[in-house]
């Protein structure tokens, strides 16, 4: 990996609305472009936003205080040299957060989950997210009590009473737990210590690499001439393996064949051009944070995310591209929704990696459903899907999948 350019963890946000997530997530990345605005609008479509951080350290301060997002030291004002970059990942809104945080699960390293100290604890949606977390398995969480200068000391060490309660028995039971007051910048640089002390995955550089396209563009200026028009160009999460510059690739399902009545996909196979962490180029990627490829793909194939949802591989590496499959069902149990069976043909809205698509239950014997797909996609067995049901004419995450 080349110094500082790509991300080590990926790491997911998650907190009751208005529990001060965003800020969070300002406070530490100095940055906080509204990427979300957009995705609201592409109706059910989940777009992780991403924001990348470089954690410094003053190599002359000691303890927390020498931990900054900044060039220079907070405390002594020299510098501060680079020890780890991050990425920050969040999802606009409670449905999409947790349906974006399951279809991700292998995406996300660690998880940063804010309560609040001025509401009781859990609220129904932190309660919610505990759940995520333990189907995750993230372990590596750590808990941000926000909020603590609004209510006082003595009601912050009650409230860290009750998270304590909370958790006994989760995943994170021994999560650490941290008051941060981001207006102030107060223990913004304990955190910060805190996640680079978190372990970092390590990753086989030898295994085939398998990517989700997470956004795809046309770079061109409209009107470019012929010979100077740059291919597409597609950003996305490596889940394993390496990719470089040069480096034959296969994009499945690929683009929708026309010729066919039924819906018909072609795999394309291109080759990267030019690798990006979004602002410097890289000589090879892998997994962690955004990367962006250039490749010698038509610019209209991937103009205005028209490859959004597919994976990337290498040619002959990829699953199959299927129309059906098989699942095991696992409710969420969410307390405002009631639990009933999959009516015969049930449409269900699935989160598979970054791809959304339409399925219809037409099979459930328990909690085993087979599913007709509106689309087909590529997608590896064993895999958690995020499962969304109409409830009360709104759709709902439910449960979860695992592909059979
Ligand atoms: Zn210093």
């Amino acid at each position: 990996m080349e110094g500082f350019k790509q991300s080590v963890l990926n790491i997911g946000t998650l907190g009751h609305i208005d529990h001060g997530k965003t800020s969070l997530v300002r406070a530490l990345t100095n940055v906080w472009t509204d990427r979300h605005s957009e995705s609201l609008k592409r109706n059910m479509t989940i777009k992780l936003g991403y924001a990348d951080t470089i954690i410094r350290k003053c190599e002359k301060c000691n303890g927390p205080e020498a931990y900054t997002t900044g060039d220079k030291c907070g405390e002594c004002g020299g510098e501060a040299k680079p020890v780890m970059r991050i990425s920050i990942l969040d999802a606009p809104g409670h449905e999409t957060l947790m349906a974006t945080a399951i279809a991700g699960a292998n995406i996300i390293n660690a998880i940063l989950f804010v309560i609040a100290a001025n509401e009781p604890c859990p609220m129904q949606q932190t309660r919610e997210h505990l759940m995520v977390i333990n189907l995750l398995g993230v372990k590596d969480t750590i808990i941000i009590q926000s909020k603590v200068d609004i209510v006082g000391k003595e009601a912050a060490l009650a409230h860290y009473k009750q998270i304590k309660d909370f958790i006994k028995g989760s995943v994170i039971e021994n999560a650490p737990i941290i008051p941060v007051m981001t207006n102030q910048g107060i223990n913004v640089d304990v955190l910060l210590e805190m996640i680079t002390k978190l372990p970092v995955p390590k990753h086989d550089p030898n295994a085939d690499p398998f990517m989700y396209i997470a956004r795809s563009f046309d770079v061109n200026k409209p009107g470019a001439r012929i010979g100077s028009l740059k291919g597409g160009v597609i950003g996305g999460t490596l889940v394993r393996g390496m990719l470089k510059r040069g480096d034959e690739i296969e994009i499945r399902p690929g683009m929708k064949s026309s010729a066919h009545k039924r819906e018909v996909y072609k795999p394309i196979i291109t080759k990267v051009d030019a690798i990006s962490n979004g602002t410097e180029e890289l000589v090879e990627a892998g997994p962690g944070g955004l990367i962006g490829l250039s490749t010698e793909m038509d610019p209209s194939i991937t103009k205005a995310d028209g490859l959004v949802g597919n994976v990337v591989g290498r040619r002959g590496k990829l699953p199959e591209v299927v129309s059906s499959m098989g699942m095991t069902y696992n409710t969420l149990n969410r307390k405002d929704i009631p639990e009933r069976s999959f009516a015969d043909n049930e449409p269900v809205i699935l989160s598979v990696g970054t791809l959304t698509v339409v399925g219809y239950v037409v099979q459930a014997k328990k909690n085993v459903l087979k599913l007709e797909l509106r689309h087909p996609i590529c997608a590896e067995k064993g895999i958690k899907i995020a499962v969304m049901r109409s409830v009360a004419q709104r759709w709902r995450l439910t449960g979860y999948g695992i592909m059979a």
